[in-house]
């Protein structure tokens, strides 16, 4: 995922300028409809030094795309690491890496976020989630933390976390909707490749 909801105050081409320069490693991201984007991931077996690298790469990947997360399998990697980073343009930036991430509470209370996926560029559908959710996971120095998050944050943190399931934001839509953004997403790629020959 990317995640790349649109809430009101989030613009992405800003993004992008404001990190113009600097080295960053970029990876390619697998774009619906893909096998690999439906498999279940892997947990790592410690956030060692080549964990930690992937982390990083895939907030360069993200910032660089725009959007506000992804996860491992998006970059081809079927194991469980996920990375987020609500800030808008004019904030901090707030990256949060998350390896093993498991959901320890989630609220009755439901939130509306327009949903976005960088493995589904320019398709976007309203998916209601839990507004508040409690998760623990390994940090990028291998320490177990917990989060508890709201708004955006949780949102794409449960949004990431569906990818390590095989599961991405059009699974959350009507089959009517899903299948109108598989079919264009299709032949979208169609294009691309037949451009390629
Ligand atoms: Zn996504």
């Amino acid at each position: 995922m990317g995640l790349t909801a649109r809430p009101i105050g989030h613009t992405y081409p800003n993004v992008t300028k404001r990190f113009a320069g600097l080295p960053m490693a970029k990876l390619s991201i697998i774009i619906a409809p893909d096998p690999r984007l439906k498999l279940k991931c892997e947990p790592v077996a410690a956030v060692d030094d080549e964990i930690a690298k992937l982390m990083e790469d895939l907030l360069d990947t993200m910032y660089l795309a725009p959007g506000v997360g992804l996860a491992a399998p998006q970059v081809g990697r079927p194991i469980r690491v996920i990375v987020v980073d609500p800030s808008g343009k004019d904030d901090e930036r707030a990256p949060v890496k998350l390896a093993n991430p498991v959901l320890l509470w989630q609220s009755d209370e439901l939130v509306t976020y327009e949903e976005g996926c960088l493995s589904l560029p320019d398709m976007y559908e309203d998916v209601e989630r839990p507004a508040k959710i409690r998760v623990k996971y390994l940090d990028e120095t291998n320490t177990e933390r917990e989060l508890e998050a709201e708004g955006l944050l949780a949102t794409s943190i449960q949004h990431e976390m569906d990818h390590l399931e095989g599961i991405i934001f059009t699974d959350h839509i009507s089959k009517l909707k899903r299948n109108m953004i598989m079919r264009k997403l299709a032949k979208v790629k169609k294009q691309k490749a037949q451009a390629a020959d």
